[in-house]
């Protein structure tokens, strides 16, 4: 990209998330799904990665993804309405400790119908805490992923919690950990929902998939 391209990428990504947003609904059976009829964009992660606050600090709305310290409120999937040609998709975060089995078996089960037969799905965003790196949860579900053929691009979260050298050193390690994976965007992004790091990119990788 030359710079005036560049330029105009992060401009298109602003845009897009300048203009309405509004939480549409939450989901908590495939039967409830909206109309199919704008692309959508998923966040997945475990709880606590982060997701909340990413999910408010790419839109720019302080309090659109409530944060989600208590388990029972975060089994729906919940739409976003960006403008009229995005959906963003906050799915329930996997791998909360005190969730009971049958809880995390309802949930796991919704999420992975919508993975796999959601024709709108552009592409995962699967969040990951720099401070902790890819856990065997994450790569459970990067599995699932590669095998539904869903498009995920792993996104650090929390990046300002560790050294930008640490940071950068995270980010290469994963993309050659995942540069077999069939379904994993080659890039790695690192982000802080606290500093913005990262999330004027984040904008405009979503906006060019919308
Ligand atoms: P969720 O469970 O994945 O939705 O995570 P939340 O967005 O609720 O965040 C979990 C905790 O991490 C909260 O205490 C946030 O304040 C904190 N947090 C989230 N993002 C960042 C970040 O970029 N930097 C720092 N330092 N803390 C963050």
């Amino acid at each position: 990209m030359t710079p005036e391209e560049h330029a105009l990428w992060l401009e298109t990504g602003r845009l897009l998330f300048a203009g309405p947003i509004a939480f549409e609904l939450g989901v908590a059976d495939m039967a409830q799904l909206p109309h199919a009829d704008v692309p959508e964009i998923a966040l997945a992660g475990r709880s606590n990665v982060g997701k909340s606050s990413l999910i408010n600090a790419i839109t720019g709305r302080l309090k659109l993804a409530r944060a989600s310290t208590e388990p029972g409120r975060t089994r729906e999937l919940n739409f976003f309405r960006v403008g009229d040609t995005l959906r963003l998709v906050d799915l329930p975060g996997y791998g909360y400790a005190k969730a009971s089995k049958a809880d995390s078996a309802k949930w796991m089960a919704l999420t992975r119908d919508y993975l796999r037969g959601r024709p709108p799905l552009k592409r995962v965003l699967m969040l990951i805490d720099a401070r902790h790196g890819v856990k065997p949860y994450d790569t459970d579900v990067m599995e699932a992923l590669d095998k539904a053929a869903v498009t995920y691009q792993l996104v650090l979260t929390k990046a300002d919690k560790v050294k930008p050298t640490e940071a950068e050193a995270l980010v290469t390690a994963t993309q050659a950990a995942i540069a077999k994976r069939p379904a994993a965007h080659p890039e790695v992004i690192a982000t802080s929902s606290e500093t913005g790091l990262g999330i004027e990119q984040l904008r405009a990788e979503i906006a060019a998939l919308a």
